[in-house]
């Protein structure tokens, strides 16, 4: 799996040489303290670097273009410590080209009540000189996250750190490769999209190979080492095996060790992320992919299921955007199945045919291999469990003929009232905010699609700000929705996006 850049931000200090030399050496200093501090604070995901003073258009066009180059560089936080004329920034960030956050704070938590004079008032001016500075970046438009508070503060720190997450998927969203060994299931509409677009707007290259180039190098796998990552299966994982005897059993489960070791080589050779099947197109295949798609999604590979490109390019942005949260409870593609209607026990049933993250999974997790309905195949082994309990996201990310729109639903996952031990495939079960029914009626008017990228690690905020910056419609259902404003809210999106 292709491991993310080491990623960092910078952290820019604007000024002036206006009060003097001794004035600039307090600003240097400051500024370094508040890095130092924010780093050792624990709270953040990712180093914050410290960049010497900003005072002229040169160095401030300089310094935004060497962001630019650094690839590791995942966004650039701004702050305005004395007055900086605005004029000596419009060619810099005219050519800024990384996400920007606009802290607006200040070195000293309060007013000095009795020694400030006038030289205090000039040296610590972020209130006037960041309102310079955000007019500049309004009146030119450029989009930015603006966090305002005092640096010790650590609920502001928390808005930064959470920016931060949103910075990486805009970094790395480009560089989301999507393989697809099958085209889109027949007939379906919310699968299907425009794949040009999704390049231009996301930075997604969307290739297709041919079921069977992947299938060779399933076949080409030898038994040693398949051998080696099925002890590995049934070492972690409890074996439940139904009515088949226990040698057969094992031949199904190897076969789907031999595909995630063929699959993976092949999405490393080619520089894949995720990747796409479809149940009715397996070529030489023995099985539909189950088991190996599970353990693949779960190393951060995107997967989309019957040809869902979009989907599986979701999944793996959310892997990445998560990737290194402490205390992660996982990440996921997920299926609206079926509900409970039953009046205050109201939920959706979330599956698939097989292929659902064991990332998500609460305790043990057990191998089943049962006939599926379709697919025409052997039964296909397949690690079921059910999924952690709380609060979590699904997005859908439809394609409207003329645009792309984000629906980003905020749902609440809990235990099934009962078991279901005839249902032999890993489930979560969840009710949408604000209520099952305004949160389901609220989805459908949106056109949210039957399959969803799904987390606990992210916030719909942090989800949804990545999508304003890919320039796309965003539609949150959370607890403040209504379907009245929400209807409202989509007429501003076709009046806005077209
Ligand atoms: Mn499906």
């Amino acid at each position: 799996m292709k491991a993310l850049r080491k990623y960092k931000f910078w952290f820019l200090t604007g000024s002036q040489d206006l009060y003097g030399d001794e004035c600039l050496e307090h600003v240097a200093a400051h500024s370094q303290e508040i890095v130092e501090t924010l780093n050792k604070s624990g709270k953040f995901p990712y180093e914050i670097v410290w960049k010497p003073t900003l005072i002229t258009n040169e160095v401030i066009r300089k310094t935004f273009n060497e962001a630019n180059l650094d690839e590791t560089c995942a966004g650039v936080i701004t702050w305005m410590h004395t007055f900086s004329p605005a004029k000596s920034w419009i060619i810099g960030l005219k050519e800024l080209r990384k996400p920007l956050l606009h802290f607006h704070t200040q070195y000293n938590e309060e007013i000095p009540y009795g020694t400030i004079d006038m030289d205090f008032m000039n040296e610590n001016q972020s209130a006037h000189g960041d309102r310079e500075y955000a007019h500049i970046l309004s009146r030119m438009e450029i989009p930015r996250t603006t966090v305002a508070g005092h640096w010790k503060n650590e609920d502001v720190q928390d808005k930064i750190a959470s920016w931060m997450t949103t910075a990486v998927g805009i970094a790395e969203s480009s560089s989301i490769r999507v393989l697809r060994v099958a085209d889109n299931m027949r007939n379906v509409a919310v699968t299907e999209g425009d794949k040009v677009e999704a390049q231009i707007k996301f930075g997604w290259e969307i290739d297709t190979y041919s079921i069977n180039d992947i299938a060779e190098y399933v076949s080409a796998v030898g038994e040693e080492e398949v051998n080696a990552l099925t002890d590995e299966y049934y070492e972690k994982y409890d074996m439940i095996y139904g009515d088949k005897d226990e040698k057969e059993f094992r031949r199904y489960v190897s076969e789907q060790a031999r595909i995630e070791i063929g699959f993976e080589k092949f999405l490393e050779e080619k520089n894949y992320h995720a990747i796409v099947t479809h149940f009715d197109d397996l070529g030489y295949l023995k099985q539909l992919p189950g088991l190996a798609i599970q353990r693949l999604m779960e190393k951060g590979y995107g997967f989309g299921a019957e040809g869902d490109w979009k989907v599986a390019a979701m999944v793996r942005l959310m892997k990445i955007m998560t990737a290194g949260k402490k205390d992660a409870k996982g990440t996921s593609m997920m299926e609206d199945y079926t509900y409970n209607l039953v009046k205050g026990k109201e939920g959706i049933l979330q599956s698939h045919m097989l292929e659902i993250c064991p990332s998500i999974a609460d305790g043990r997790i057990g191998v089943r291999c049962e006939p599926l309905s379709m697919g025409r195949r052997e039964d296909p082994a397949r690690l079921v469990f059910t999924a952690k309990e709380g609060k979590g996201i699904a997005a859908s990310l439809v394609d409207l003929g003329t645009r792309f729109r984000l629906i980003i639903s905020t749902v609440n996952c809990r235990k099934t009232e009962q078991e279901m031990p005839n249902l032999p495939v890993a489930t979560a079960f969840w009710t949408p905010e604000p209520d099952f029914y305004t949160g389901v009626e609220a989805w459908l008017v949106a056109g949210g699609a039957h399959h969803t990228a799904f987390t606990y690690d992210m916030t719909a905020e942090q989800l949804g700000a990545w999508g304003e910056a890919m320039g796309i419609e965003v539609v949150y259902i959370d607890e403040k929705t209504d379907i009245c404003t929400l209807k409202q809210n989509l007429m501003l999106g076709k009046a806005i996006y077209g």
